[in-house]
């Protein structure tokens, strides 16, 4: 089959022929009819993550964010069956450790592959078929008349968004969340807040993405090339946001969005550092404090909460869909995931095979 392959990092991936995958007894596999194009393609692709011993080996195929047809059932696995429609959840779960049986796979401590796409044990989907292991734990089963390109938009940022709101943050009708970088998961994190009841403060240096934010329906907008961002969020909020999130992962961004928080606000950490912060970032500790500020972090979402954000899109709540700003095929891949290393790419990118 043909697949996009991380030969050295920084270098155009090398869309060639490769095997087959191999089916475990608990896995299936699923011929790819999307998948979602995404920063933390980029981040793999450049090299980052190894000072959380994190990167990614050459050899790998990346795409994390697929949605496609089941075409082979291990001998294991009772539920799902050929020619059944799934999602991928990117961050893979045992479904037998601790975590996994209390509902948070996201974090999951099992000996299995962790991270679809991005550990040679699991390789991704900018390919025409991937392996899902543990089927019956991971695979998230999608409804009639779903489309595979709506769901790969969904992808990582969906997932991640909702956890993070949800689970991770408690948000509440009626609040407001400040949302710094509206690429992907900002983007989807601002739909998922309008879907929760919250009012949405946009952030961004880039009028493009904080055009597409209104038109998701950010209440409000800031552009932080043009004003300090803390103080407008302070100003539009009356005081500052009750939760808020930073989509981007630099250095900036993340203290914008702990100090724009009112007092027992939440900050939740989403967007994963590049090379100038490898994963350290300073922070007004005093403040915190002082201010019983909460500062949690959000990694993917568990697979058993996948059928609450299913219901949120078959309710028309959210529509990733809208976030697509361009389809593309396996070739064109290595040259979309180059554009954003100059930030030149807007919405959500989705390779259709
Ligand atoms: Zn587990
Ligand atoms: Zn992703």
């Amino acid at each position: 089959m043909r697949a996009a392959v991380l030969r050295e990092h920084g270098e155009p991936l090398d869309v060639t022929d490769v095997p087959e995958p191999e089916l475990d007894s608990d896995g299936v596999v699923v011929d790819v009819e999307a998948c979602g194009i995404c920063r933390s393609d980029w981040h793999a692709w450049m090299g980052h993550g190894e000072w959380a011993d994190d990167a990614v080996e050459p050899g790998q195929i990346l795409g994390h964010e697929p949605a496609g047809r089941v075409v082979a059932v291990g001998e294991r696995v009772e539920t799902i069956r050929e020619g059944d429609r799934v999602a991928l959840p990117f961050n893979l779960a045992c479904g037998s450790c601790g975590y996994c049986r209390i509902g948070h796979g996201n974090v999951c401590t099992g000996d299995h592959p962790h991270a679809l796409g991005f550990e040679q044990t699991a390789q991704g989907a900018f390919a025409e078929q991937v392996h899902l292991p543990s089927a019956e734990y991971n695979a998230i089963r999608l409804p009639d008349g779903v489309a595979s390109r709506d769901v790969a938009a969904l992808g990582c940022r969906f997932m991640t968004a909702y956890n993070a709101l949800d689970a991770r943050a408690g948000l509440r009708a009626g609040e407001w969340v400040a949302v710094h970088g509206c690429g992907g998961v900002g983007l989807s994190a601002i739909q998922v807040a309008n879907a929760l009841g919250a009012r949405v403060v946009a952030v961004d240096v880039r009028e493009s993405a904080l055009d597409v934010a209104a038109e998701l329906g950010a209440d409000e907008l800031v552009d932080a090339s043009a004003e300090d961002p803390v103080a407008a969020i302070r100003g539009v909020t009356d005081g500052g946001a009750d939760v808020s999130v930073d989509a981007l992962g630099v250095a900036e961004t993340c203290r914008n969005s702990v100090r724009c928080v009112r007092p027992r606000g939440t900050h939740v950490q989403v967007g994963l550092t590049t090379d100038a912060e490898r994963g350290e970032v300073s922070l007004p500790t005093d403040w915190m404090t002082r201010h019983e500020v909460s500062f949690v972090g959000a990694r993917g979402m568990p697979p058993t909460s996948a059928s609450d954000l299913l219901s949120l899109l078959e309710s028309d709540a959210v529509d990733p869909g809208s976030l697509v700003t361009k389809t593309v095929s396996l070739d064109e891949v290595p040259e979309r995931l180059a554009a954003m290393t100059d930030y030149d790419t807007v919405g959500v990118e989705v390779m259709t095979m």
